[in-house]
């Protein structure tokens, strides 16, 4: 096996998902948040984990990911976050996952499907009070919707919206999503309408506004362990780390120049370490000479461009690298670190988008 692998820490997981519970206001549930396998990290492992560390239902983007999470034997309540296709709508409710409810043909297909089951399905109603993207204008919600919502057929196991800005320092566009969020549930209770629960909160909305906790919040990126905004309170632990070995050394003279385009070229004797990950790896290109890994306690720089399966580290002539080094591309070593959120700076991106790109071909090995 190539000596390439991402080593999860369900321990860090576990440890993460309760000093999120420490912060909740009592009686909020926690939804650990698990599309896109896990964050990167496995869906099912890291499920698992998060409901035995106190987590109470589960959230997933796409029904397969749900029903992956139902074939693995989890029976925790689970929620598919994204629209269901309309062809999907009946294995959605055959494997028991709550869907979101917004537009009326959809709500229309939820019914029927669940009369013929003869089982209503579990619905959460969800708004668009400012992120702009699936959900229902609150302008939307006439009487006619809300008679909708009585529907025989349909539980409306939660009322929910979903931020734009929590991890912004600036909190208007929240307290505006929250003022109109407050003012829909209102019109429901009117109408005597009373979801099950009542959510809006993603991991930064949950730790920097406890008013927005509601009765349960969703939290994905915090529960990884990275950053849900900056700076972040202490005590979270990243829960990825990306390792690898080194596999090559030669010895170069000044002048040398590494790798495609020869962008990095020597200018002094070095060694240069070749290190099997690329960015088909989801070790990005655009980290090429920005940066830096950690081999026996000490920083080196990436340098020259990443390749497909292969990078090149620089080290000085006399550095004590050989080969089968450990090479820590996301971790810990000697005290130093490098966190997907470091490599997300560097890459001009997020650290969601670092973890989820480690791609399939990095074997997840659980410690
Ligand atoms: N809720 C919804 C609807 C989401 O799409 C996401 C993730 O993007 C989350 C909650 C979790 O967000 P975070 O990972 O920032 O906690």
């Amino acid at each position: 096996m190539r000596p390439t692998i991402a080593r999860i820490y369900l321990d860090r997981l576990q440890h993460n998902v309760s000093w999120i519970l420490n912060r909740l206001n009592p009686h909020v549930q926690l939804m650990a948040v698990v599309k896109a396998d896990g964050y990167g990290h496995g869906a099912v492992p890291v499920a698992q984990a998060a409901l035995s560390a106190g987590a109470s239902y589960l959230g997933v983007a796409l029904v397969g990911e749900g029903v992956a999470l139902r074939n693995a034997g989890i029976d925790a309540p689970i929620l598919v976050l994204g629209q269901p296709a309309a062809q999907e709508v009946t294995e959605a409710l055959d494997n028991q996952l709550d869907l979101v409810v917004f537009d009326p043909e959809r709500f229309a297909q939820i019914e029927e499907a669940a009369k013929k089951r003869q089982r209503p399905a579990r619905v959460h109603l969800k708004m668009d009070t400012g992120m702009g993207r699936i959900g229902m204008l609150p302008a939307h919600l006439d009487d006619a919707w809300i008679e909708r919502l009585r529907s025989p057929h349909v539980i409306l196991a939660g009322l929910m919206t979903h931020f734009a800005n929590a991890d912004a320092s600036d909190p208007l566009l929240t307290q505006h999503q929250v003022a109109v969020f407050l003012d829909i549930a209102e019109r429901l209770r009117q109408a005597s309408i009373e979801p099950l629960l009542m959510h809006a909160a993603n991991s930064a909305a949950a730790l920097k506004y406890p008013g927005t906790q509601f009765s349960m919040v969703r939290v994905g990126i915090a529960m990884y362990g990275l950053e849900a905004y900056h700076p972040m309170p202490k005590g979270l632990r990243p829960v990825m780390e990306l390792i690898s070995t080194v596999t090559f050394v030669k010895d170069v003279d000044e002048g040398f120049a590494v790798g495609y385009g020869s962008t990095f070229v020597t200018d002094r004797p070095m060694k240069i370490i070749t290190v099997p990950i690329g960015y088909a790896d989801g070790y990005r290109r655009a980290l090429s000479n920005r940066a830096q890994v950690l081999i026996r306690g000490h920083r080196y720089p990436v340098v020259g461009r990443i390749s497909m399966d292969q990078l090149s580290v620089g080290a000085d002539a006399a550095a004590p690298i050989h080969v089968g080094d450990p090479v820590v591309l996301i971790g810990e070593s000697g005290g130093l670190t490098v966190t997907a959120d470091d490599l997300a700076r560097e890459a001009d991106t997020i650290g969601y988008e670092i973890v989820t790109g480690i791609s399939a071909r990095v074997p997840r090995v659980y410690g």
